[in-house]
């Protein structure tokens, strides 16, 4: 009966008199109905299910769900399907927390049992190595670790940048774009947040009401409220709310972009700030000024109007066993535009594994390229010799140069410009040398000129932090075939409920 009913085009599922015949010539066509088993995941988490060959993809199936979908747009040999009903849902289905996730382009996969979300990125990361990277199986099954995963994967998340609008009614929202739209959905507790999100998004917006203060339209360029980011630092409790605001640069004044928002926002500005002030933790309150109009959230010109400019944050070693907290950390500091992971605990032990697989006895130098604001090179500083950073944008270097101080760090070193560029000249032009290299790009990989001088430097170790396993893949290949072998692999999950995927691998030096 199930095959008779699997791939039935253009005929609901019970409608069980027609018996499908597919010929030579299957296709199927916009608006036929499918029943499919999901028998595998995406790359991007969407269920993919067979029909007499024909590969189906369907957003929102979970592997194992019997399904029943509508094709939305068809292609020669495989097509897209919207889920219409789970007939019979997958043993690793699970209720998600957030109502929101179907429509919110944030998490993929939160419909599946954390377990299984830990297995499938397992698999991304191998299948990668497989696929793109040549790598033989019988190696990588040697090499590869147990993933790490989190022991909560809700509320995981220290950072939120939440949109300001208004819904059709009027009424002042804050939430998330819908997937691949710039639509809000009114969200003010994302289950990927911290609790306090709630509280301070709601206490603005009532505000706004108050006060008439205006979100900003997106289509006509005017009103107030771009976008709220709050950050929490999880080992010291503080709190930071950054406005994102149409108004205020010397641009804004010019062109009256924020009028009929912004004299009502300063004239309220104290009450405002004495409420959120109350909240536990608060620590710093700022305003970003940002009056283009571009889909990049934050502007660069940055005015705390309430406590601290910056709050702390600590990263802790941990043991690499049982992951528990090894030392007193390294201190932070983070402003509304300094890059830092989203989640703290997670870094940590990525960083911990990191420290582990560069193998220091105190006495390397070592290169930590994509640097950010140095949170790695701190980290292995007190391991080394010495530390050079390197990372393309200058304010997360005078960061990291901060950081480095504050914790009384003076064996660091950090260089601005691009890894490719700043690598090639240090090494031929000022010979400095590397007996460990860390690399942590970003999700496109190291440029080639990048890898092709870590060659031509022939540290001992390599240690390759990813976003990315499939660059991770493509650049491993080339450090392999230039000298390297493969010696760890571990994947780290950063990102419970979404696709994303962490890997951190160490390489050792082929002596020929
Ligand atoms: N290692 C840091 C940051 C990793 S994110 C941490 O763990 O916090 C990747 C970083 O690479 C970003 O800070 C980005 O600004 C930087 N970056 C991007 N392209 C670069 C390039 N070509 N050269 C140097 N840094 C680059």
């Amino acid at each position: 009966m199930e095959d008779r009913l699997n791939g039935v085009p253009g005929r609901d599922y019970d409608d069980k008199s027609v018996v499908f015949d597919r010929g030579d010539n299957f296709h199927c066509e916009k608006n036929d109905v499918f029943t499919v088993k999901i028998e595998d995941i995406g790359n991007d988490g969407e269920g993919i299910g067979k029909v007499n060959g024909y590969t189906l993809f369907v957003k929102d199936a979970v592997i194992g769900d019997r399904v029943r979908c509508k094709i939305m747009k068809a292609k020669e040999h495989y097509a897209y399907g919207k889920l219409e009903e789970i007939l019979v849902p997958s043993p690793v289905r699970v209720e998600p927390l957030c109502k929101y996730h179907r429509q919110c382009g944030g998490c993929q996969i939160q419909a599946m049992d954390y377990q299984a979300q830990l297995d499938f990125k397992q698999r991304k990361v191998k299948n990668n190595l497989l696929r793109i990277g040549g790598f033989d199986e019988e190696l990588l099954e040697q090499v590869m670790e147990p993933i790490v995963g989190m022991e909560n994967p809700y509320h995981y998340r220290n950072k939120a940048q939440f949109p300001v609008g208004t819904d059709r009614e009027g009424k002042l929202i804050a939430g998330f774009y819908a997937g691949r739209t710039h639509d809000i959905i009114p969200n003010t507790d994302c289950a990927l947040g911290v609790e306090e999100n709630k509280e301070i998004l709601e206490c603005i917006l009532a505000h706004m009401e108050k006060y008439h203060i205006p979100a900003y339209d997106e289509k006509t360029g005017t009103g107030l409220v771009r976008h709220i980011l709050i950050r929490k630092g999880f080992a010291s409790g503080e709190i930071m709310v950054c406005l994102v605001i149409n108004y205020g640069s010397k641009k804004g004044h010019k062109t009256g972009i924020g009028k009929g928002g912004n004299r009502e926002f300063l004239a309220s500005q104290k009450e405002l700030l004495k409420t959120l002030g109350k909240i536990h933790g608060m620590t710093s309150v700022s305003v970003c000024i940002n009056t283009e109009r571009t889909n990049v959230i934050m502007g660069d010109e940055v005015h705390t109007i309430w406590g601290k400019e910056k709050i702390c944050d600590t990263i802790h070693r941990r043991d690499v066993e049982d992951f528990s907290l090894m030392d007193e950390g390294i201190v932070f500091h983070i402003s509304p535009l300094s890059f830092y992971q989203v989640n703290p605990v997670q870094t940590e032990k990525l960083y911990s594994l990191a420290l582990e697989y560069a193998g220091l006895s105190g006495k390397e130098t070592v290169w930590d390229l994509y640097c950010g604001i140095g949170t790695i090179s701190l980290f292995l500083a007190g391991k080394a010799e010495h530390v050079y950073g390197v990372e393309i944008i200058p304010q997360a270097v005078q960061d990291a140069r901060e950081n480095a101080a504050w914790n009384g760090i003076d064996n660091a070193e950090f260089f601005v410009g691009k890894a490719e560029e700043v690598l090639p000249e240090k090494y031929e032009k000022e010979g400095k040398r590397a007996d460990v290299i860390v690399v942590d790009p970003p999700r496109k990989g190291c440029d080639r000129e990048c890898l092709e001088t870590m060659l031509k430097m022939r540290p001992e170790r390599i240690v390759y932090v990813s976003c990315d396993s499939a660059t991770l893949a493509r650049d491993l290949r080339m450090l392999c075939d230039g000298g390297y072998e493969l010696k760890r692999i571990r994947a780290v999950d950063q990102f419970g409920g979404t696709v994303h995927v962490e890997t951190i691998v160490g390489l050792q030096r082929r002596d020929m």
